[in-house]
């Protein structure tokens, strides 16, 4: 039961082959008995009394594709039954006094809360070992990172703890442990899913989207997160779209540009052989290659690491232990108690990104570093509308390598940084990107760890890159696979 896809569990679920209440003691079980730190809270008591409520639904007929399917969200996102932590020492005993627009929403479709994910602290990270809590560890070789900052997301979908998870992603942090962890994740065009009650890491970059086992399931979850929301400013006010309606479209003539920077050195060569592989597979369904440049692709990772850590240091200015979060025991005064506070309520890498970014907007230095990287965002765009002149989707690797070592970089922070590479600009330019499962690493270690192929799509063309992942899905079947 655990192996099926959403789409599956949907039908077992309306024919009555299973209750909805079944459905979610089966995960409850597995996540209780799995010991890779991928769950944060679960509350089994309150789980099966949504799945009881699903019930009803199922019984009555008032349902939606997604009703008694049983999903887990990242700790970013708020609730009010369960703590909302952010990974942070923070926020460990948070409690939010209202849901997270995808959490309602997704609630409102039927869904049944299985717990809260781990993740890196305040989705700082590419490791998930920034997180207070722990790092996760990946289902497919415990000894490796599930990739971040959504890496609990990542591993719960491939331990097959949970058929669904939401997760966001500001410079990578969906794609990248999804391609880690050898499952499918989707990033939408910014501002498609509302980021009300997501706990703000960098605010023009932060966005939701769903992980789950194959494209088409994506879809379904994308489906009820996406929609204009009131509550977030930059909400896009769209008519609402099915995502899947092109799934089993053609790709015959699809142009697939493969940006030159995206195979250059640093690139492993067992990541790029898989990569070339799934391009091989497309040819074969009717795709053609096109050469295309992303010229200012080195330029995102300093461009990210000045905008990103900008927007953070305001961001994460709410927490001093008066309006939120964990205040110190002991301090002398006012100011002391707000150091205090912070000092042992934030882990390095968020202290080390409130550094980054004050200095950064600090009087003499904005024009020279937030300014010029916010000017070079704009040519990043660029890039992308004119290579979209060429090709319908952009196609290369998720991550220079797959899943390094526990610990391996965990106390280098720019070597953490350099491995966004292709992940970045995708952001800093607002597109939607994907990532899909498309075949193993080399050597006796790697080949037991997951390479992603990434898809890239223009503005809004998230139905197109669920059709061309989709289609792969058909004919290939790394999405299948699980370690368990
Ligand atoms: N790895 C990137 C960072 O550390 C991206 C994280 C994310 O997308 N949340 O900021």
């Amino acid at each position: 039961m655990h192996t099926k896809t959403l789409s599956q569990l949907s039908a077992l679920l309306h024919s009555k082959q299973i209750s909805a209440t079944e459905l979610a003691q089966l995960y409850l079980d597995r996540i209780a008995a799995s010991d890779l730190n991928a769950f944060l809270h679960v509350d089994p008591a309150f789980t099966l009394q949504q799945a009881a409520a699903a019930d009803v639904r199922l019984a009555s007929g008032d349902t939606t594709a997604l009703t008694g399917i049983p999903v887990a969200h990242k700790d970013i996102f708020v609730t009010r039954h369960l703590r909302s932590t952010a990974g942070s020492h923070m926020l460990e005993n948070y409690v939010s006094p209202f849901d997270a627009t995808v959490v309602n929403k997704l609630a409102q479709a039927g869904m049944v809360t299985l717990g809260k994910l781990n993740c890196d602290e305040f989705a700082m990270g590419s490791s998930n070992e920034n997180s207070y809590f722990g790092a996760v560890k990946n289902p497919w070789d415990t000894s490796a990172v599930p990739g971040g900052s959504s890496g609990g997301s990542a591993a719960a979908i491939a331990a097959r703890l949970a058929p669904a998870t939401t997760a966001t992603d500001t410079g990578g942090s969906i794609r990248q442990p999804a391609s880690f962890c050898g499952v499918t994740g989707i990033k939408p065009t910014y501002g498609s899913v509302s980021r009300y009650g997501m706990i703000a890491f960098a605010s023009s970059l932060d966005q939701g989207g769903p992980i789950a086992q194959t494209a088409e399931d994506c879809g379904l979850l994308l489906n009820a997160m996406a929609g204009f929301d009131e509550k977030d400013s930059t909400s896009l006010e769209r008519q609402p779209e099915n995502f899947n309606r092109d799934l089993n479209q053609s790709l015959q003539g699809l142009r697939i540009g493969i940006p030159r920077e995206f195979f250059s050195e640093g690139l492993a060569a067992d990541v790029e052989q898989a990569v070339r592989n799934a391009l091989a597979e497309y040819e074969k369904l009717g795709a053609t290659l096109v050469d295309i440049s992303l010229p200012k692709t080195e330029l995102s990772i300093p461009v990210y690491y000045v905008i990103a850590p900008a927007e953070a240091s305001s961001n994460l200015s709410r927490f001093d232990g008066v309006r939120y979060g964990h205040r110190a025991a002991n301090y002398k005064d006012l100011n002391d108690m707000y150091r205090q506070s912070r000092t042992e309520g934030f882990g390095a890498e968020v202290k080390r990104r409130i550094l980054v970014g004050a200095y950064v907007l600090s009087h003499g230095y904005y024009d020279a570093y937030y300014l010029q990287a916010q000017r070079i965002r704009r040519l990043i765009a660029q890039d992308f509308a004119a290579a979209f002149e060429q090709c319908d989707v952009i196609m290369g690797p998720v991550a220079p390598t797959v899943a390094w070592d526990l610990g391996a970089k965990a106390d280098d922070p720019v070597a953490n940084y350099l491995a966004d590479i292709f992940t970045l600009s995708t952001s800093l330019a607002g597109l939607p990107g994907m990532s899909i499962p498309c075949g193993f690493g080399q050597g006796e270690k790697n080949a037991k760890r997951p390479v992603g192929l990434q898809l890239i799509g223009n503005y809004f063309e998230e139905a197109r890159l669920l059709n061309v992942a989709h289609q792969f899905q058909q004919v290939t079947d790394w999405h299948t696979r699980a370690p368990v």
